[in-house]
């Protein structure tokens, strides 16, 4: 590999693709309200094609809906990839997904105009569906029909918020669900994307951009603790089964457990439900949800046996029944060292400071990880906001961060 130049990337050019995008499912203000399959979707996945072709890029879109601009290396080989989901929350902002589609696209741009034609391959993708914003069990739409994540039957299950299959969504839009597989892919070398950090931690940093040493492992509980309902007054303390009692030891523990570990540790009781839920009544039932999460394979499985085990501690020691659920259960996805570093050395050439850490929010890049070697790229998010139109990142930010991906490029393709 020869030396990284200094890659030039044009801030009026970022903003401005940035911009137009947005206005594709604009929603009051900054606010993008972006689904799947929708007319805004169909105008911004023509938008980013057209934006390939622009960029002499060849521009398709797959058959889920992915849209690929792709740059042909002059040696055979896998290809490098780059981007991100163009779906959005509703409302979310400017920047979640589709920084990194469009970065993607800058990059390419860039290396070619600045470099000709690569070695290898050079791909950038805008992924059609991540955020389950419109059918909420289709997350990572796109990412799973590239690595062959999609059952036959899941386009007919996979029902919307407004009653639709996924399927009808998209015979709408002139995709055929029964060709799904051909959007499956063998030959992706390794995929880097772009994202926004939406956390606070570069900001308290005061650096701009991060590469991501890897993807948290996450998994959901649905707990229930039941007791024996009774008599609020009646009931003398020593003689209760109260599940409240319970659940509160349990939900401060289950925290204060994440909380004594440190970062990157999280652990979090965001749902509860409470049976009968009523003033005068010891109730005899408490539902509610635990969201653990961390980024190390092992101590992920330890966070979990820890909070296990504490829980059953609690259960039987104030003689209480549990019982839980697994509702979601994705493993934590480690970035590959080797790309990691490539993209930290590609960082310095550029004078882009950068530090590591671990993503806190699931990405298409733990779905390509089945396919191919990944890392990922994060930019500082302005008071760590995102999922919602306040989200913003600074475009001397973004540049930084495209600088770093376009040099990442650079090594493994030119
Ligand atoms: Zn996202």
């Amino acid at each position: 590999m020869t030396a990284t130049p200094r890659i030039t990337i044009d801030p009026a050019f970022v903003e401005r693709l940035i911009l137009e995008m947005a206005e594709h499912g604009s929603d009051g203000g900054t606010g993008v309200s972006r689904t799947v399959y929708s007319p805004e979707w169909v105008e911004a996945t023509r938008l980013y094609a057209r934006r390939c072709e622009e960029a002499g890029l060849k521009a398709r879109m797959d058959s889920v809906g992915n849209v690929w601009g792709k740059l042909e290396g002059s040696q055979p080989g896998k290809s490098i990839v780059s981007g991100s989901h163009i779906d959005s929350q509703t409302p979310g902002g400017r920047y979640d997904g589709i920084l990194g589609a469009l970065a993607g696209l800058i990059a390419l741009k860039a290396l070619k105009e600045q470099f000709g034609q690569p070695k290898r391959t050079l791909e950038c993708i805008a992924f059609c569906e991540e955020e389950s914003s419109r059918f909420p069990s289709a997350n990572f739409w796109g990412s799973r029909a590239i690595t062959g994540g999609t059952r036959v039957d899941d386009p007919e299950k996979t029902i919307g918020f407004g009653g639709e299959t996924i399927a009808s969504a998209m015979r709408e839009v002139g995709l055929d669900p029964a060709l799904i597989p051909e959007a499956r892919r063998a030959d992706i070398d390794s995929f880097v994307e772009l994202h926004i950090e939406q956390g606070p931690i570069l900001e308290h940093a005061n650096l701009p951009v991060a590469v991501v040493t890897g993807i948290t492992g996450i998994r959901h509980y649905e707990i229930e603790l039941r007791g024996t309902q009774n008599h609020a007054g009646a009931f003398p303390m020593d003689l209760r089964r109260d599940p409240m009692a319970g659940f509160a030891e349990i939900a401060s523990g289950v925290v204060n457990t994440a909380h004594r570990w440190g970062r990157p540790a999280v652990s979090t009781v965001g749902r509860v439900h409470v049976r009968p839920n009523a003033t005068a009544i010891i109730p005899d039932s408490v539902t509610f949800t635990l969201d653990a999460r961390h980024p190390d394979p092992v101590l992920c499985q330890k966070l979990y046996e820890t909070h296990e085990a504490f829980m059953r501690e609690v259960a039987k020691r104030r003689n209480l029944e549990i019982s839980w659920k697994i509702m979601i259960d994705h493993p934590a996805c480690p970035s590959d060292p080797g790309l990691v570093s490539t993209l930290r050395g590609a960082a310095d050439t550029q004078g882009v400071p950068t530090m590591l850490m671990a993503s806190g929010a699931g990405h298409d890049s733990q779905q390509m990880a089945k396919i191919a070697k990944v890392a990922m790229i994060f930019v500082r998010s302005k008071d760590g906001r995102s999922h919602t139109p306040d989200e913003f990142s600074s475009i001397e930010d973004i540049v930084a961060g495209i600088e770093v991906l376009a040099a990442g490029l650079y090594r493994l393709a030119y």
